[in-house]
């Protein structure tokens, strides 16, 4: 069974000036499997972040199905696709969004305060997975004193602390040099090997893109 499906996808924005709707996603079908990496490229405002958005339950489309696990999203309460988040969902974005006044370990167990009983091994975690991505020194300090690639490792980790079953990252590259972009690339792609979580990436480097298991590139609307 697939980790999640889209059946028929479609959405639209209304544009504010002339008050139209602008199709955005056009019936999308897309099948990803557990464990897979998949990039997303196509040019900017092709669609990818609103894909990304649906794929993630941040966003409901306006027509077709998603299923996660078997199990449709379409009839859940706000409240429903929240612990569905929580649960099976890390995010990277391309700003790292780490909360300045906590500690790297801190900001890594913030989203084990989401679910409803934190798990007693949570620190342990969070120091054996910031140790794998050569922070563990660094857990008490700060998000200002670290690089920007650091950070984005520990933006990273954070969003496996939960041992999501997808990580979905918007451009979380962007904002970086190449050698910088490349490494965290790199690391993403060994923790989600060794943990068997299912990476979804979208991003506007090919030659990253082209590291991933499976490329899908929007067109007007559809994936091709
Ligand atoms: P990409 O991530 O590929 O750059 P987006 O998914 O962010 O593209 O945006 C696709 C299109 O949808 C763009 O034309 C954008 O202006 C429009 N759009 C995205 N979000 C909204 C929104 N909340 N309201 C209106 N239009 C939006
Ligand atoms: P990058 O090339 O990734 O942008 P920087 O030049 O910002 O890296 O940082 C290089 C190193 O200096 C990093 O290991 C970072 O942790 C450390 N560093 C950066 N800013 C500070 C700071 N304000 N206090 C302590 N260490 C810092």
């Amino acid at each position: 069974m697939p980790l999640i499906q889209l059946t028929n996808v479609s959405k639209s924005y209304t544009d504010p000036g002339s008050g139209a709707q602008v199709p955005v996603l056009r019936g999308i079908n897309l099948s990803i499997d557990a464990g897979e990496s998949v990039a997303i490229v196509g040019p900017s405002g092709c669609g990818k972040s609103t894909l990304l958005n649906i794929l993630g339950t941040l966003d409901l489309p306006d027509s077709g199905d998603i299923l996660f696990d078997g199990d449709s999203l379409a009839s859940l309460t706000a409240q429903q696709l929240a612990a569905v988040r929580s649960q099976n969902i890390g995010f990277i974005f391309q700003l790292h969004h780490l909360m300045p006044q906590c500690s790297v370990v801190e900001n890594v167990l913030l989203p084990t305060l989401a679910l409803k009983s934190a798990p007693a091994d949570a620190l342990q975690r969070a120091e054996s997975l910031l140790e794998q991505v050569g922070l563990k020194d660094r857990m008490n300090w700060k998000p200002a004193q670290l690089s920007g690639g650091e950070r984005q490792r520990v933006a990273f980790v954070r969003a496996l602390i939960n041992q999501p079953r997808l990580i979905l990252a918007d451009e979380p590259t962007g904002a970086l040099d190449e050698n910088s972009a490349e490494a965290l690339t790199d690391l993403l792609l060994q923790l989600q090997k060794s943990s068997g979580v299912t990476l979804i990436m979208v991003t506007h480097h090919r030659a990253q893109a082209d590291r991933m298991g499976r490329v899908l590139t929007i067109h007007e609307g559809t994936l091709q």
